[in-house]
């Protein structure tokens, strides 16, 4: 008898299944988007949107990704511990007490105004550490960033006649790329276009960044020297549409599987609130994912799942820990069948920007959403 790995001990209620070679394939796609030496930073972020932030950031270096970039210090730590050699961005400030940890991962840090540059300086010095800053400027996502040029080109300044710190980038972030055709791209796009260059008039080594996917696919114009892909690596559409027609290969997978079929006969209930009566005599699958696992309740009565090739719709309220679907009065399926959330089954295919439309929320959202109770499994690279 060989020994139990205590990873396979217990079998999956839920499985997030990710392709890595789906994460590489959708990192070539983007590199062939840029031209003239503009780089790809993988955007790895909340766990690699859902997908596990470690084995995320190897696939996307795998398929030609040269940066990463992530949110928080704890975030960076975990990539440093990776040592994989490749610049590292954190998009968002440190809370003050968190930045000797931040600089001890050899991260590159975001910041635009004096104050917190003399408070990075500060953290550098004692760390007799030199740390690259980015020099954010608000264009009109107002969250963080120098609201003017004017503030943004004196924390340039300040930053690159510090011992302790290097100016490494300028750059900003779109509120509307996609939404093809509006107005407030392209403003914001003139006026980064406009800020970029003279900061590099000032100080040639600063490299500028401002596209997130969206914009990558967008407008060529908004490439610069690298661009911030986060969604589309993971082969998610960017515009909430079909990911495929954008040759993109969705990464992610959700399944489980049939826990306990039993006979519903006409007018009875099925979940808590009776918010499905079945209007006729049916078998119903109880599949064991519920919010507990990410699988939203806001999709009580509005989605459908794939079982033997099927499309059939999920009835009544989603629970913390099951689901229950409408097999049909004339269904074969037995215990144990799988099931499939995201993915295909056959012919069929349920894209996690069908789920966000179902309840009225965006990819993005779906992926993050799903909690550590559901288990990530991989293959590829
Ligand atoms: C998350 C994030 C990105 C990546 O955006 P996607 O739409 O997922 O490509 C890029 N830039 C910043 C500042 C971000 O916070």
């Amino acid at each position: 008898m060989g020994s139990i790995d205590p990873k396979t001990a217990f079998s999956m209620r839920a499985e997030a299944h990710v392709d890595l070679a789906a994460i590489a394939a959708n990192c070539r796609r983007l590199r062939r988007e840029l031209t003239g030496g503009c780089e790809l930073c993988a955007v790895v972020k909340a766990d690699g949107y859902g997908h596990g932030i470690e084995q995320a950031a190897r696939a996307a270096l795998a398929g030609g990704a040269s940066r990463l970039a992530v949110v928080t210090a704890a975030e960076a730590a975990v990539i440093t511990e990776l040592e994989l050699g490749v610049p590292l961005l954190l998009l968002a400030p440190v809370r003050p007490d968190d930045l000797m940890a931040a600089i001890e991962t050899g991260a590159e840090l975001t910041a635009w105004d004096l104050v917190q540059i003399e408070q990075i300086e500060h953290a550098a010095t004692l760390l007799g550490a030199e740390v690259g800053v980015h020099v954010k400027l608000d264009t009109g996502m107002a969250r963080f960033g120098a609201k003017t040029d004017g503030q943004a080109l004196a924390a340039l300044d300040a930053v690159a006649s510090s011992d302790a710190l290097r100016a490494s980038g300028v750059w900003t972030h779109f509120a509307t790329a996609d939404e093809p055709g509006d107005d407030y791209f392209p403003a914001q796009l003139r006026r980064f276009t406009e800020f970029a260059a003279e900061a590099k008039r000032r100080h040639p080594g600063v490299l500028a960044h401002a596209a997130n996917s969206a914009a990558v696919l967008r407008d060529p114009a908004a490439h610069f020297d690298f661009v911030r892909c986060g969604i589309a690596i993971y082969g998610l559409d960017p515009f909430h549409e079909d990911a495929a027609a954008r040759e993109l290969r969705p990464a992610l997978s959700l399944r489980s599987y049939v826990a306990s079929v039993r006979p519903l006969a006409k007018g009875e209930s099925a979940g808590y609130g009776r918010r499905f009566v079945s209007e006729r005599d049916t078998l119903l699958a109880t599949v064991p994912i519920g919010y507990g696992d990410g699988w939203r309740r806001a999709l009580t009565n509005r989605a459908e799942v794939l079982i033997a090739g099927r499309r059939l719709p999920q009835r009544g309220t989603v629970s913390m820990d099951s689901i229950t679907v409408d097999l049909g009065p004339d269904s074969d399926v037995l215990a144990g069948a799988p099931v499939v959330l995201i993915g295909e089954d056959g012919a069929e295919r349920i894209t996690t920007e069908q789920v966000a439309r179902a309840c009225d929320t965006i990819n993005y959202e779906i992926t993050c959403g799903l909690t550590a109770r559901t288990v990530r499994s991989y293959d590829g690279p």
